[in-house]
Formats: C-alpha cells, sequence, structure tokens
C-alpha cells in the first residue's frame, strides 16, 4: 500500500505518522484499518520501526449508520412538521373558506402531529432498547402475549376482513415483558397491515427444546420481494412508502424487532414470496424459563 510504504519513509527520517486504509479482517472480510508507524531511537540513532494495525471496520459501519440514523430522522420529522406548518399557515391566513375545508385541513394537521408523535415515540424505544434501558427480565409467556396482540389487532383485521388465529401453546420464557410484547405486536400488525382483504394471519409459539421458544407469525399478504428481504429490518426501510404511510408506519417498526430479539438471544429469519405471503420465525435459544 502506497500510503503505508510512504508513512515507513517517513518514520524512518523520524517523523511518525498514521492514516487509514483498506484491508483484510482476521476474519478476512474487506474492511479498513488504522495504522501507527513510529520510529524507535536509541540515543538518536535510528534502531527500529513500531507499526500498529488496529482494525477498524466495525467503528466505521457504526459510525456510518449513526450518520443515515441522524440523516434519515431529520428528514422523517421533516416531512410531517411541513405538512403541518403549511396546512396551519393556511387556516390562520383565512385562506380556507368554509366550514368543510376548515374540518378537512384540520383533520390533516392532526393526522400529520400523530405521526410525528408515533415516530417520537419509536425513536425513543429504540434508543432506549439500544442503550440496554428498562431491561428488568422477568417470567412471561409468549402466548399470553400473542394472545394479547391478537385482541389489540382484531378490530383493525375486521376491517379487512383479515382472519387471525393463534396456535401452539404456553411459552414459558426469560424476558422483559413490554419488550417481548412490542416483538410480537410488531410482527402480527405488520402481517395484519400487509395484508389483503379478506387474507390470513397465523400465529403459532411453542416451546422447544434445549429450553427454547418459537414465535411464527404468518401471513397470505403481498409478500415482500427478495431484493427487499435483506433491508427491511434497517431503520426507515419500507419496500413500497406509500402504503407504509397510508397504515400509519414509522420504517421503525422491524428495526425495534431486530433489537428486541438481539437482546434476548434470539435469531429471526423470514421466508417471503411477493402475491403469496411472508412467515417470520424467532427462535428464542435458551430462555425458557425452567
Ligand atoms: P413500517 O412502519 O413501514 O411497517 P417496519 O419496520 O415494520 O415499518 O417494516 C418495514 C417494511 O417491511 C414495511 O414498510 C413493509 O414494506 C415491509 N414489511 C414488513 N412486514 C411485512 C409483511 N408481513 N408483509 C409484507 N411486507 C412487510
Amino acid at each position: 500500500n502506497a500510503d503505508l510504504l510512504l508513512a515507513v519513509d517517513h518514520a524512518v527520517k523520524g517523523v511518525p505518522s498514521e492514516g487509514i486504509i483498506p484491508c483484510r479482517t482476521l476474519s478476512n472480510a474487506e474492511g479498513f484499518c488504522r495504522y501507527f508507524v513510529h520510529p524507535v531511537a536509541q540515543e538518536n540513532c535510528l534502531t527500529g520501526l513500531l507499526i500498529l494495525f488496529v482494525d477498524i471496520t466495525e467503528q466505521l459501519k457504526a459510525q456510518k449508520i449513526r450518520e443515515e440514523f441522524s440523516a434519515n430522522v431529520s428528514h422523517e420529522l421533516k416531512t410531517p412538521l411541513t405538512s403541518i406548518s403549511g396546512f396551519a399557515e393556511m387556516l390562520s391566513q383565512g385562506m380556507v373558506k368554509n366550514q368543510k375545508e376548515v374540518a378537512e385541513f384540520s383533520g390533516m394537521i392532526y393526522k400529520e402531529a400523530q405521526r410525528l408523535l408515533h415516530l417520537i415515540d419509536d425513536i425513543i424505544r429504540l434508543s432506549c432498547i439500544e442503550e440496554g434501558k428498562n431491561q428488568a427480565e422477568e417470567a412471561a409467556d409468549l402466548y399470553v402475549l400473542a394472545k394479547q396482540a391478537v385482541e389489540h389487532l382484531t378490530p383493525l383485521a375486521k376491517q379487512e376482513n383479515i382472519d387471525i388465529s393463534l396456535s401452539g401453546g404456553p411459552s414459558p420464557i426469560v424476558g422483559n415483558i413490554t419488550q417481548l410484547y412490542e416483538l410480537v405486536f410488531n410482527l402480527c400488525e405488520n402481517a395484519v397491515k400487509y395484508n389483503v382483504p379478506h387474507g390470513k394471519v397465523q400465529i403459532e409459539t411453542l416451546p422447544l427444546e434445549n429450553s427454547s421458544v418459537r414465535l411464527t407469525v404468518s401471513d397470505t399478504g403481498i409478500g415482500i420481494p427478495k431484493e427487499h428481504q435483506e433491508r427491511i429490518f434497517e431503520r426507515f426501510y419500507r419496500v413500497d412508502k406509500s402504503r407504509s404511510k397510508q397504515t400509519g408506519g414509522t420504517g421503525l417498526g422491524l428495526s425495534i424487532v431486530k433489537h428486541i430479539a438481539e437482546q434476548h438471544h434470539g435469531s429471526i429469519s423470514l421466508s417471503s414470496a411477493p402475491g403469496r405471503g411472508t412467515t417470520i420465525t424467532v427462535l428464542f435459544s435458551g430462555r425458557r424459563q425452567q
């Protein structure tokens, strides 16, 4: 590497330097490392060079995610605020004359404000989960949590004649009840939201061997094209932005699910086909209450 050779040349002349170069990581993946090249001298005579390499691949990745997140947050917050401010300005300047339009505009302000609140809630929740706050663990039952989620989602499902069923049985697990409920609810809500009229949602919770517990949420909805499947767990990533917004989505639901699963030693797998539906499985290893 030309930069590194130059740094060595400088160090031989007594000038230390550092920089970043592309490299292969210990696991042989493409990455980046920071190098430090220092002359080692004894009685003003150069006796050697000290060259230190530090793998900073993960650090750079985390920094990129943080930067992208900040840019996305600003954009996502600005969009509803721009609408709110525009509608409010029209109302305040008397540009909306009849009562019907006043009601319509106020309704839009209310809807956008709700979206903003929902978004801020999700952002705060995501950062709390990441920081490991409110992490008290207790005995829970995934089946009971799934049952509660079904009860909450039944009115939404009824609007589109979607049938929700729950099978399996008591699935004791140790974890944070609020977070586990959120994980179950988000997956079930998506299965309803991204479904088709008269579609089906099947939820199953099962205790398995090795103290593991499995949650499966399947739907007969619109499905997810292959090229989007890996990315839907990223913050703010949506396959169809307009559909997500129409259903009040923030694009953070699956990112929250992923973080909660990680905190509970859970692994997520997804299988989906456009027009056929989606199945998401979360396997919690070794989390069963004894
Ligand atoms: P959102 O708030 O947009 O629902 P999520 O993070 O929960 O955000 O999901 C990200 C995207 O993944 C959604 O916008 C949608 O495009 C896609 N998605 C999630 N669950 C499903 C599903 N069950 N069926 C089809 N698409 C889904």
